[in-house]
């Protein structure tokens, strides 16, 4: 087959350890998964269904670096994430058997137009002018499950030109890495490649161009983020 013209190139983030990429097909995100957070977006934590948004696989910006302000908002918010990589595919996954479809575990943050996002939230619209834009997900190099194990606990920091802005724990998502990746392949055919964002802690706030975010998990090294002026 010939195309009309050369089709995009595959985002791939970097592995630790690896000289192969891994190959982003899709990126899901959980909503408020961590009770402090649902809190200050003015929700009940209490334990209901898990809720999802996607964005587009070219939003990920490959071991971050900097991104650019976005166009349309006047608060743009860091949310700070571990981010699931699925090595395997599958539909309907058992929750006991979830942990065998993850290839590795890094950080993300899901860059946020907040204003755009309550807008449409508080008119029953859609969230994707506020979360799925262009540069929104800034991924660190994966650390393969095969070399660095599992992650369901541990520190997760932001901190913004050195001030801590989020704090939490993995052990206080609502919803475990295994419940999620078994609700998720209830209602799509996950896939190799894909990519869950985990939720964020509290703490969430506006950034603006020249601010450094250096997003952290215990055993998965760091996520450093520069602001850049709008294009
Ligand atoms: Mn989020």
């Amino acid at each position: 087959m010939t195309f009309l013209f050369e089709p995009q190139a595959v985002t791939a983030v970097p592995i630790v350890g690896r000289s192969e990429s891994f190959p982003v097909r899709r990126v899901y995100c959980v909503g408020r998964n961590y009770a402090a957070h649902a809190r200050e977006m003015g929700k009940d934590p209490d334990k209901e269904p898990p809720f999802f948004f996607m964005k587009p696989a070219d939003a990920v910006v490959p071991g971050g670096g900097g991104i650019h302000y976005p166009p349309g908002t006047k608060n743009y918010q860091h949310e700070i994430e571990m981010v699931v990589a699925l090595g395997k595919g599958g539909h309907r996954i058992p929750v006991d058997a979830a942990l065998d479809h993850v290839f590795g575990y890094g950080i993300g943050l899901d860059m946020t137009r907040r204003d755009l996002q309550f807008a449409a939230r508080d008119l029953g619209r859609p969230w994707d002018f506020g979360k799925s834009f262009d540069e929104s997900a800034p991924v660190a190099p994966l650390h393969p499950v095969a070399t660095h194990g599992h992650f369901s606990k541990g520190a997760i920091t932001l901190h913004v030109n050195g001030d801590e802005r989020q704090k939490g724990d993995l052990a206080d998502l609502i919803w475990s890495v295994p419940e999620t990746i078994s609700f998720l392949s209830d209602y799509y055919q996950l896939m190799a490649g894909d990519l869950i964002f985990t939720g964020t802690p509290a703490g969430v706030a506006a950034v603006v161009p020249g601010d450094r975010l250096v997003g952290a998990v215990a055993g998965l090294g760091t996520l450093d983020v520069t602001i850049l002026e709008a294009r």
